[in-house]
């Protein structure tokens, strides 16, 4: 049994869905630029490709910080969400953009928001390349959204299945294939 993946979207569809998002992001924010804050593992590929799409403008201010989140165990979420890390950036009185790679049930943006709230931005707007809205448990307020997907599990452009398959540079489901 070998395992093949199922291309959903190719690295010209991310890459054009990816500048029109950060288009779309720059528009919203006027002069000066949100600080971003990425969930690890699975929004590292996609946040680096927003921030070089921002424009030039904003390079001398753009912070950027992480959260360590974690649901997953393999392709089964466990609804038990584990926030680890402290932002090193202060967001206090900031707008904040939340930038992940997919929102599925909205349990661990939830769970980020919650914990942002905290810090007192100014405001937080939520920015997901991939929107699984037929799975949500818990309503997200998103405001960014690169593609919605129906019900499946996808890997690839950072998203893991077990660790694998982050270094995809497309995003794809896996597949059995005898
Ligand atoms: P939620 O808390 O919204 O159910 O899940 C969000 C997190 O679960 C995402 O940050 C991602 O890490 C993981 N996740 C949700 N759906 C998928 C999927 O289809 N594929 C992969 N690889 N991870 C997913
Ligand atoms: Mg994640």
């Amino acid at each position: 049994m070998a395992a093949a993946v199922r291309v959903l979207f190719d690295e010209g569809a991310i890459a054009r869905r990816v500048s029109a998002l950060a288009a779309e992001i720059a528009a919203d924010h006027g002069g000066r630029p949100p600080v971003i804050v990425g969930i690890r593992n699975g929004a590292v590929p996609f946040m680096m490709d927003l921030l070089r799409a921002f424009p030039v403008s904003w390079n001398s201010d753009l912070v950027f910080d992480f959260l360590d989140a974690t649901s997953y165990a393999g392709s089964c979420s466990t609804g038990d969400i584990r926030l680890a890390g402290d932002l090193v950036v202060s967001v206090e009185g900031r707008e904040v953009l939340v930038v992940d790679g997919i929102v599925d049930t909205g349990r661990t943006m939830a769970a980020v928001l919650n914990h942002l709230g905290d810090s007192k931005p100014s405001r937080v707007r939520v920015c997901t390349l991939l929107d699984k809205p037929s799975r949500r448990r818990v309503a997200v307020p998103i405001v960014y959204r690169g593609f919605e997907v129906e019900d499946l599990f996808v890997v690839g452009y950072g998203m893991d299945l077990d660790q694998r398959y982050r270094g995809l540079p497309y995003i794809g489901v896996v597949e059995e294939s005898a």
